[in-house]
């Protein structure tokens, strides 16, 4: 893609601005961080944009933008998508005539969230693409491609951010807007949209038809590609986790993947082949070293406790160096409270008083248990 303007933007105004420059006929999501400013920024810039109740009826919102030959980009948090898995998983199946992206934005370490699940996961429950920018210029080139792909194969594309990457700046060089006067247009086609089981079946037989040709794509892809460095150490990468790698171990030869689903398979055969030891550095789950070792693929992971939180350059050296000696604990951060003027203060002050116990359906309760007051129990909650 030729770039043409800069601009110092963070990883989430990067996939607003491709979003605009790719005609995306309508933003849709549910607020949540590190997710939020996607929607925000996309409206400011001059995209139609919405907040839907929840994630689930976002994702239902966008697969219809989709199916009328319509762009959607939806946004959620990681945890949203557990919201929105219903409509999810049968998309895969019913696929989309107009570009779908939905961004997963996870929290690795728990910045801002309940959990810290790894919605890499999800990509491969479902058979959907995933691609898996490193920074704020790949978010927005992995954005326009991910609108490109899901026109390509039919099918709707996952863009998963990380903390990091949503919220961090970097210089950002644009393509070109594209004109796109396509007047979506709904064409009803039961056997295709209504998942019956006489219709799902066969369209689930279509999504692996599909997937096999995406893993062909994935293999001759730029963006699953090779740095070179060192014989001795190569390592398999994703994300902003590339970053921290080649600032921690410049030396190492790198196989940097954007496409995390389908994997590269053959193309990272090929590279564990070449260096003398391959080891995997991921944040979150084992999911690459799981999904290298079940193709035979030898390859090293890291430590258990490098499960935990993000990763950095230091904890890399760590995991390079096989230290698993106990690690200094983290500076203490500001912690998180209510919004000054949060609605529910009120509601929260009530319940406490009547020292009643809550169940909230959004993350934002789970901090009426810190202070300053109310000091009331959030015993458990969906997404924040
Ligand atoms: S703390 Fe209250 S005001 Fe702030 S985002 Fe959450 S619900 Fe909204």
């Amino acid at each position: 893609m030729e770039h043409k303007e800069r601009q110092l933007l963070s990883g989430n105004e990067a996939v607003a601005l491709a979003a605009v420059h790719m005609g995306v006929t309508l933003g849709t999501g549910y607020p949540g961080t590190p997710s939020t400013e996607i929607l925000e920024r996309f409206s400011h810039i001059g995209g139609k944009a919405q907040w839907a109740p929840n994630e689930k009826v976002a994702l239902e919102v966008g697969v219809g933008v989709a199916w009328a030959d319509g762009r959607a980009l939806v946004t959620m948090k990681h945890v949203g998508v557990n919201v929105a898995a219903d409509p999810f998983f049968t998309m895969a199946y019913t696929g989309v005539r107009g570009g779908l992206v939905l961004v997963s934005a996870d929290d690795p370490g728990m910045a801002s969230s309940q959990n810290e699940q790894d919605n890499r996961r999800y990509a491969k429950a479902a058979g959907l693409m995933m691609l898996e920018p490193a920074d704020a210029q790949e978010a927005y080139d992995m954005t326009r491609l991910g609108f490109e792909l899901s026109e390509q194969y039919g099918l709707p594309v996952i863009l998963r951010m990380t903390t990091r990457v949503c919220h961090s700046k970097a210089i950002v060089r644009e393509g070109e807007a594209e004109a796109r006067e396509k007047v979506p247009h709904f064409v009803r086609d039961a056997t295709r949209y209504v998942m019956v089981p006489a219709y799902a079946r066969p369209a689930h037989r279509r999504l692996r038809e599909k997937l096999k040709k995406i893993a062909e794509w994935s293999e001759a892809a730029e963006i699953n590609r090779t740095v070179d460095g060192g014989k001795a150490l190569g390592i398999v990468t994703s994300g902003v986790c590339y970053l921290h790698v080649r600032e921690a171990v410049p030396e190492a030869s790198v196989f940097k993947i954007g496409m995390s689903y389908p994997l590269p398979v053959e193309k990272i055969r090929e590279f564990a082949k070449g260096v003398e030891r391959c080891l995997v550095i991921e944040e979150g789950d084992p999911f690459l070293v799981e999904s290298l070792r079940t193709e035979g693929i030898e390859c090293e992971g890291k430590d258990e406790m490098y499960r935990f939180g993000e990763l950095n350059v230091t904890r890399i050296q760590r995991i390079v160096a096989r230290d698993n000696s106990p690690e200094a604990p983290p500076a203490k951060g500001k912690p998180p409270q209510l919004c000054q003027g949060c609605p529910h203060r009120m509601a929260f002050s009530v319940l406490k008083k009547y020292d009643c116990i809550i169940e909230g359906d959004i993350g934002c309760y789970t901090l009426s248990v810190l202070p300053p007051p109310p000091l009331v129990m959030a015993r458990y909650s969906l997404s924040i």
